[in-house]
């Protein structure tokens, strides 16, 4: 019997043992086996992670991810890129944004939550204005709610920069408001002219009559004058390449045909031109450079009526083929704070024209400084006010085409 129990107690033991360690092998299993399944779908997860980010810089726009409490969670190349060395990640959108309208834009999506559209103008200084130097920059933002299957809500935020349009569609807005206000002056003159000529009687005084002619003939000169320069200069800013007759020219000549050209002016000022520019074939289109030529020389006559004017035209090609050509002045000069802007159009120095009646639209500089940017040069200006004020272009050698006298330089 105690044999019998004995034997018994033995096989329940060896029973109990082999349980318990299948038990602990399952149990192992199991543990290694939610390991394995942890492991891959937290591989699985990073793969997708991944691509979540790949897709994301593939974007043209700034991206961020924004928390339901308000941090960003995740960003995009190019946000990366706005902000330089900063890592804003995990950081709030106040310490992001500060208290610019992108975080009360973000702000108001996590309130509502209803999607944002619109364009933002944020002043120089934030890291959105940096392409735009010290200008505003201008932005289309868009904030929505983004689509996750959790309850928990998150919101993301593009960005579009559009800086470069906008200040397109200011300058040419501009380009329109000043054109007509420039046309509006000599047509407003010739009609009130014509109102009193075309009345009853107003022919009768002969002289008169003949004084408002001459009035009316000159302000349709200049009517013309302000159309063709902006048929000049809206062809040499269109979007295509500037087409240009390129065909090889004497440049000596060139300047003594506009020279010529201004010899009324230059006799009526008492003014004096040295010029010393080789007798030299340049290539170039032949109308574009009467033009240049003849806005810096008339310019250096016009704005120096007061005391006689000296103005040097000086040329030289150097052995690689580099054309160089100074206009220079000893008259009034420009002051330095107006140099950066005369060659913009429209641009005139307020000081010469409030003191004088020196005609002028403004438009000579732009159309000279694209004339020559179709051509591969450069033009610029340097002024000691009194002393002396000296524009130079400078042009790399052009080859002529063969076959027609025709190019197309971008
Ligand atoms: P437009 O040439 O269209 O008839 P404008 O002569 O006034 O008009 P720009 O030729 O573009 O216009 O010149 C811009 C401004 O630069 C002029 O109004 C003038 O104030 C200044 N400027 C240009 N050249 C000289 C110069 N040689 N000396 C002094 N001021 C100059
Ligand atoms: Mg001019």
């Amino acid at each position: 019997m105690t044999y019998f129990a004995f034997a018994c107690a033995l096989i329940l033991g060896i029973l109990f043992l082999r349980a318990s360690r299948k038990l602990r092998n399952s149990e192992e299993y199991n543990t290694q086996l939610r390991r394995d399944i942890r492991n891959r779908n937290e591989a699985r997860n990073k793969t997708h992670q991944r691509e979540i980010q790949r897709l994301l810089d593939a974007l043209p726009y700034p991206f961020f991810s924004i928390s339901e409490k308000g941090h960003v969670i995740r960003i995009n190349r190019h946000s990366e890129e706005i902000f330089e060395d900063r890592d804003i990640k995990d950081r709030s959108i106040r310490q992001v944004f500060l208290d610019s309208p992108i975080y009360s834009s973000i702000k108001s999506v996590l309130d509502t939550p209803a999607p944002y559209r619109g364009t933002l103008r944020l002043p120089p200084g934030s890291p959105f204005s940096s392409r735009a130097g010290d200008k505003d920059s201008h932005w289309e933002i868009d904030v929505r709610p983004l689509a996750l299957q959790s309850n928990s809500l998150e919101v993301q935020l593009m960005m579009r920069d559009i800086t470069a349009s906008v200040h397109a569609d200011q300058v040419r807005q501009d380009f329109v408001a000043n054109a007509s206000h420039e046309l509006r002056t000599p047509l407003s003159i010739i009609s009130g002219y014509l109102e009193n000529l075309t009345e009853e009687g107003g022919l009768d005084n002969k002289a008169l009559a003949q004084k408002m002619l001459n009035t009316m003939d000159r302000h349709v000169v200049r009517i013309n004058c302000i159309v063709e320069d902006m048929l000049v200069i809206s062809k040499l800013e269109s979007d295509e390449a500037a087409p240009l007759k390129l065909a090889p020219f004497n440049i000596a000549g060139c300047v003594r045909d506009i020279i010529e050209r201004l010899e009324p002016i230059i006799e009526q000022q008492k003014a004096s031109v040295e010029v010393n520019v080789p007798g030299i074939q340049i290539t170039g289109d032949h109308f574009y450079w009467t033009q240049i030529l003849f806005n810096l020389v008339e310019n250096a006559l016009k704005q120096n009526t007061a005391a006689p004017v000296t103005i040097r035209i000086d040329g030289e090609q150097n052995k690689k083929g580099n054309f160089t050509i100074r206009i220079t002045d000893n008259g009034i000069g420009i002051p330095g704070s107006d140099l950066p802007f005369i060659f913009k159009r429209f641009y005139r120095v307020e000081k010469h024209h409030t003191q004088s009646q020196v005609k002028g639209t403004g438009l000579g500089l732009s159309i000279v400084k694209r004339a020559i940017e179709a051509h591969g040069g450069n033009i610029s200006a340097a002024s000691t006010p009194g002393d002396q004020t000296i524009f130079t272009i400078t042009l790399p050698p052009i080859e002529a085409p063969n076959d027609r006298n025709e190019g197309r330089l971008a």
